[in-house]
């Protein structure tokens, strides 16, 4: 039988993987988890010697197991087979004494793609099941709109728009969103800032005339966020992945522990390395690294979650954060499921800002998750001393989690695995400037920069966006969107 999703903050209304991959969130604003999870164990042999795909399909298929085979396996296809930059579509490659766990091969060069190339697929045979089209809406300050209008391009049942603030994103952010190819896709910039624009795409949501007109015309609003399943359980996969491979290169023998550091934003990416755990892959710690806005750090420390902090812009902006919404699922699954406490503290979190938990719910964490934050010029330093060292550039989240791991001590014969999250291009100018090269001139002659001294080739993709097409030009005001939305629903493919 298939396994049954619910909130975190209540288990009364179930539905299938499905459904929870179609809704996002659930209907009182939780978490979709399962019970069954860890229930089915990955055979750790199946995974060894097998392929990315092949492990892919395995791990994919037990944690969202109303998909058939079949469905499975075209959604893996559709995926992985041609869209990352190497076969192994994750690579793990040795840097010093420590491993660094690659996930930046994909489209927009950073780990966003793995999860944000499998989510349009499950979606869309979620959808045509329902008989629904689905109108992917999104607000972002640059990386995350970009990896996903590449993920929904040309998707069948689906189409996406995206708004950015006019004249606030980095030139290569811009370009990597207006050149983006596909029928069902389209970028609109928005006079205003970030949170104008965000702001405007809530309003659109809870637009109760404009869904009924959409209802008619068979399509429903949706976002990809990254609470939603359908993003999250393809993170696990390169975690088991990510151990075959150290098993197939003799790095460690099956049944060894491995530790992994984690450049943390969200909590998404950590929370899947639990879900492995879970699933039975032997995992010593998980090291979760901050930036300075490190309020997960103080919460793995004292137990209490406060997000009343200053808000601090950093050279990872991709971890600026100071509401990690997935740590919900980790308090679900470590309170054995009790959906009450969860409610209450999220309803502390939203009306007070800071939640605590009690010191044996902290200490049943703290047994598995270690924690550290680095500042900007913690992670400059890691950066020059890491391609000083061992001729290794980092970008600048990955060069968080370096620090944090170098300093937390590690145990004999316990191999660590670094998660690096975003080419060290798509950030060129602090990545020069940290390696005090010539970081003079525009981002493109930035990364001929890089490549001299680095001599690795800086992703196609990226350089390419040098002399592409514009595709889009739109500029609006934020009052404009809705109708700007509405209009593209009749390009769904
Ligand atoms: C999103 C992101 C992160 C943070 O990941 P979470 O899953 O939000 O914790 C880290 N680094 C980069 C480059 C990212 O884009």
């Amino acid at each position: 039988m298939a396994s049954m999703y619910h909130s975190t903050r209540s288990s009364v209304k179930e539905c299938s993987a499905k459904g929870a991959v179609l809704d996002g969130l659930a209907p009182d604003g939780g978490l979709y988890v399962t019970d069954e999870l860890g229930s089915a164990r990955i055979d750790l042999s199946a995974v060894v010697g097998g392929t990315y795909r092949d492990n892919a399909r395995l791990v994919l298929k037990t944690l969202l197991d109303d998909y058939t085979d079949a469905e499975m396996e075209d959604c893996v296809e559709a995926a992985y087979a041609s869209t990352f930059s190497t076969e192994a579509v994750t690579p793990v490659v040795k840097v010093g004494n420590d491993f660094v766990l690659e996930l930046f091969h994909g489209p927009t060069s950073a780990f966003k793609d793995v999860a944000l190339q499998m989510l349009p697929q499950l979606m869309s045979r979620a959808a045509a099941q329902e008989n629904k089209r689905i109108m992917i809406l999104a607000a972002t300050s640059g990386d995350t709109g970009k990896a996903a209008l590449a993920g929904f391009a040309d998707t069948p049942g689906c189409g996406i728009t995206v708004f950015y603030p006019h004249g606030k994103t980095s030139e290569i952010q811009r370009l990597q969103m207006v050149t983006q190819a596909g029928g069902n896709v389209a970028v609109g910039a928005v006079r205003g800032n970030f949170d104008d624009t965000q702001s405007a795409v809530k309003r659109i949501f809870g637009d109760r005339e404009l869904a009924q007109r959409l209802d008619k015309r068979g399509i429903m609003l949706s976002s990809a966020n990254s609470i939603n399943i359908g993003r999250l359980a393809p993170q696990v996969v390169y975690y088991f992945d990510a151990y075959a491979q150290l098993v197939g290169n003799g790095a460690i023998a099956q049944g060894d522990m491995v530790d992994f550091c984690v450049p943390t934003g969200n909590f998404g990416d950590v929370l899947a390395g639990y879900y492995a755990l879970r699933m039975g892959l032997p995992i010593r710690k998980l090291i979760v690294a901050s930036n300075e806005n490190n309020v997960l750090t103080d919460f793995l420390q004292t137990g209490v979650y406060d997000r009343n902090r200053p808000f601090h812009k950093t050279i990872s902006p991709s971890m600026d954060i100071l509401i990690s919404s997935n740590l919900e699922r980790l308090l679900y699954y470590m309170s054995d499921g009790d959906t009450a406490l969860i409610a209450r503290l999220m309803d502390d979190l939203a009306t007070t800002g800071r939640y605590e938990i009690d010191g044996a719910l902290l200490e049943r964490i703290q047994a598995l998750f270690c924690c550290g934050y680095a500042t900007d010029d913690e992670a400059r330093e890691a950066m020059k001393a890491c391609f000083v060292k061992h001729g290794y550039v980092l970008d600048p989240h990955t060069a968080v989690a370096w620090h944090v791991s170098q300093r937390i001590p590690k145990q004999d014969g316990t191999a660590r695995v670094v998660l690096a999250t975003a080419s060290p291009y798509k950030f060129c100018r602090d990545v020069c400037a940290a390696l005090d090269l010539d970081g003079e001139g525009d981002d493109f002659s930035c990364m001929r920069v890089l490549e001299a001294a680095s001599g690795r080739k800086a992703p196609a993709a990226l350089c390419g966006l040098e002399n592409a097409e514009e595709r889009f030009c739109d500029v609006m005001e934020a009052k404009d969107m809705a109708a700007y939305v509405e209009a593209k629903c009749g390009d769904l493919l």
